[in-house]
């Protein structure tokens, strides 16, 4: 089945929040969405933790349920406005009590447990600065980003630990507490301290300093073509966005249960599986466990979800798994489904429409971004395969480089170019963490570079084309072939890495990497399933390597880079495009 287009209808069980895009837009002003959160009492500025758990703990939502915790074992635990109040606060008398203040770097190895929503939020109440780390990362990528974030606070399970941080430890001379979720502590872990003690110990009130719109809040790392991971900061001031976006993009109303399926440890599971919902004053249900089709529509129609938003990935995944599996379950409550992280196909779009009685609305953001910036929304008829529209209160662009090098914005539709935005909004990051050259990169003639290659078409509706850069997606996550190459090149026999991106039919992606060996060293099959269990030990599943090929060598420019197009190229049979740059001649 084709659908070019998906009207909406025009009576509304739920009106939403946005009817009239072009209104919305001419309407809209970051100021009009920054007064309609508190700021701290006493005009002492503005704090995340207070629009999305305080301001509610002591009004009429006091007692609805924040967060609803469903275990992987079955468990179900909820705590109310009030009762996050109390724990968060917690968290924070325990970190003031460590004497961790304002900048720290708290961060959290956890999975979807409350302990990590708690520590996120009494982290940001104290001034301190959060960083989530996603539990599916080896110890190579725990270490760069505790390295590079200068963490002095981890939160983490005994179990995480031992696996992922025991063998690197003594690199991460910033580290000085180790709260480990649970009643022990072993003394054999240096800093180690049990959190609940800690927190059972600690008063369940806590009067927010100061805070200053403009101060470090959240640290996410996120992956380029080169390098090291690069922090993306992120300011309080987020909160605006965050508050916006959720109920002009997800369309969030008072008394609705929202599902975000994203992991906290990537932006998404922050921004929209944490932040907004809370600022929002919903009800977030949280589930511990991986993916499982039949336990994701039983979560949808016991839990009386909502608004749900999640991933192309996961979307593939269900489609995969049929829709029969839906049919017979109750999802009259579902009102509103969403997904970003990579292009949504247009068959997943319409698969909505089949197993859902809903089709499901893409929109696009980036760790950067903070935020959504273009949006299919509630009352907009979809484009299948389109992004949508830019956000009210975002201005986004198609630009490309003129003859004399300058950016330019292209105004005719349908022509490819990069996606630029126009600074400005309350969830922009605000630097990469001592990377200020990186930075300043990517800025052009008053745009915001995104990366991402896209058209718009005549209506405005913008399409996803590809990415300038050769940063690897996979099941939705970023992922630095750099990162990957570094790690491979510890191994002894290795002598030059590269990764690419593969394509995957549910993944959208997966890691392959090429390898050439050092003098001594023979291709064997034995070695190449050493090498990829040496990735896996050291990556983790997220980001390693599934498939690993041995070359002589690896194709490199003059001046010395991997040629990664040129490897992707050859691997999918495609044309090898412009190799006149290639070492010893095309
Ligand atoms: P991250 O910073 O990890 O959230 O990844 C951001 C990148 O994911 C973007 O720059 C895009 O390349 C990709 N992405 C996010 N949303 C979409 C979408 N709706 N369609 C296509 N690509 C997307």
């Amino acid at each position: 089945m084709h659908r070019d287009v998906i009207e909406k209808p025009r009576t509304w069980a739920v009106v939403p929040n946005v009817l009239e895009y072009e209104r919305a837009r001419s309407e809209f002003s970051w100021a009009a969405a920054r007064a309609a959160l508190d700021g701290l009492p006493g005009g002492h500025g503005l704090n995340i933790a207070h629009e999305a758990v305080d301001r509610h703990a002591g009004g009429r939502l006091r007692d609805r349920v924040a967060l609803r915790f469903l275990a992987a074992a079955g468990a179900r635990t909820e705590l109310s406005y009030r009762q996050l109040a109390a724990e968060t606060a917690r968290f924070a008398n325990a970190l003031r009590a460590l004497g961790v203040g304002r900048g720290d770097r708290v961060f959290a190895l956890l999975g979807r447990v409350p302990e990590l929503y708690v520590a996120a939020l009494g982290t940001l109440k104290n001034g301190s600065v959060f960083c989530p780390l996603f539990s599916a990362f080896g110890p190579e990528p725990v270490r760069a980003r505790l390295e590079l974030g200068g963490a002095r606070v981890l939160v983490t399970t005994e179990e995480l630990y031992r696996r992922k941080v025991a063998g690197i430890r003594g690199a991460l001379s910033s580290l000085e507490h180790v709260l480990l979720a649970g009643d022990a502590a072993p003394a054999e872990i240096p800093g180690a301290r049990a959190l609940a003690p800690l927190l059972a110990g600690a008063a369940p009130r806590f009067e927010i300093p100061p805070t200053d719109p403009e101060d470090l809040a959240l640290l996410h790392f996120t992956s380029g073509t080169t390098g090291r991971p690069k922090g993306a900061m992120h300011v309080h001031e987020a909160v605006v966005a965050h508050h916006a976006t959720g109920r002009i993009a997800l369309d969030l109303h008072d008394d609705d249960v929202f599902w975000c399926t994203a992991d906290p440890g990537w932006v998404t599971g922050t921004s929209y599986g944490i932040v907004a919902p809370l600022a929002c004053g919903v009800t977030s249900v949280v589930d511990e466990a991986e993916f499982d089709a039949d336990r994701w529509y039983r979560i949808l129609e016991e839990e009386r979800v909502s608004v749900w938003y999640t991933a192309p990935t996961a979307v593939r995944m269900l489609m995969k798994a049929g829709a029969e599996l839906a049919r017979g379950r109750d999802l009259s409550r579902l009102r509103f489904v969403a997904s970003v992280g990579e292009p949504l196909n247009p068959e997943g779009v319409v698969w909505g429409l089949d197993a859902l009685g809903l089709p499901v609305h893409d929109n696009w953001w980036q760790t950067e971004t903070g935020g959504i910036m273009i949006a299919n929304l509630a009352a907009m008829a979809v484009r299948p395969g389109s992004m949508g529209r830019p956000l009210p209160g975002i201005t986004a662009a198609v630009v490309a480089r003129g003859p004399d090098g300058r950016v330019v914005e292209v105004a005719e539709p349908g022509v490819e170019g990069e996606l630029a935005l126009a600074p400005g909004w309350p969830s922009m990051f605000r630097g990469y963490l001592g990377d200020e050259a990186r930075y300043r990169a990517c800025f052009a003639e008053g745009w915001y570079l995104t990366g991402d290659l896209v058209r718009r078409d005549a209506d405005g509706y913008f399409w996803f084309v590809g990415r300038k850069d050769d940063v690897i997606k996979s099941a939705g996550h970023l992922i630095g072939p750099f990162e990957v190459e570094s790690a491979l090149l510890e191994h002894p026999a290795v002598a030059e890495a590269a990764a690419i991106g593969k394509p995957d039919p549910v993944a959208l992606e997966f890691v392959k990497a090429f390898v050439s060996l050092k003098p001594g060293y023979a291709p064997s099959e034995a070695l190449r399933l050493e090498l990829i269990g040496f990735g896996r030990s050291r990556l983790g599943r997220a980001v390693a390597p599934k498939e690993l090929d041995f070359l002589p060598a690896l194709p490199r420019t003059r001046s010395g880079k991997i040629m990664r197009r040129l490897l992707k190229a050859r691997e999918l049979g495609l044309p090898e495009g412009d190799t006149s740059t290639l070492e010893g001649g095309a």
